[in-house]
């Protein structure tokens, strides 16, 4: 969560002690597979669930056909490297914005280890995608 080492010989009592914690908390269908969990220090682990996340897109961000991010975060998890389109948008400048207010929102509330991009076949709209960085599975 912090992003520093677990000492995993540390006291189960110690604020650094090493928890699992869930990348997508239960609360908002998260589940016990391995690609959802991941180590973390019992205090950090501790003060992250205590403020839940809530992640809507922004009124100024015009989005046509906008995925419900939170199953699609869920389906990012269960397929690192595989993008998924959260949302169309109407112009290039639109979806960049969109994209980089994704990727942090994804970092403050989840950790590490996302990536959006912004797709475009010549015509029709840009697609916003999300994917989890498939480095960023924690091995258990
Ligand atoms: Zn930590």
């Amino acid at each position: 969560v912090c992003e520093r080492p677990v000492d995993l010989g540390v006291g189960p009592t110690a604020p650094g002690a090493p928890t699992i914690d869930h990348v997508l908390p239960k609360a908002l269908g998260g589940d016990d597979h391995p690609s959802n969990l991941r180590l973390a220090h019992r205090h950090c682990n501790g003060r992250r669930g205590s403020r839940l996340p809530e992640l809507h897109w922004p009124a100024r961000f015009i989005v046509s056909d906008p995925a419900p991010l939170w199953p699609v975060v869920r389906r990012a998890l269960r397929r690192p490297g595989e993008w998924e389109v959260v949302g169309l948008l109407a112009s290039a400048r639109e979806a960049e914005e969109a994209s980089a207010w994704l990727a942090g929102a994804l970092a403050d509330v989840l950790g590490q280890g996302w990536e959006t991009r912004v797709a475009h076949d010549g015509s029709g709209p840009w697609r916003l995608g999300v994917r989890r960085d498939p480095s960023a599975r924690v091995a258990l």
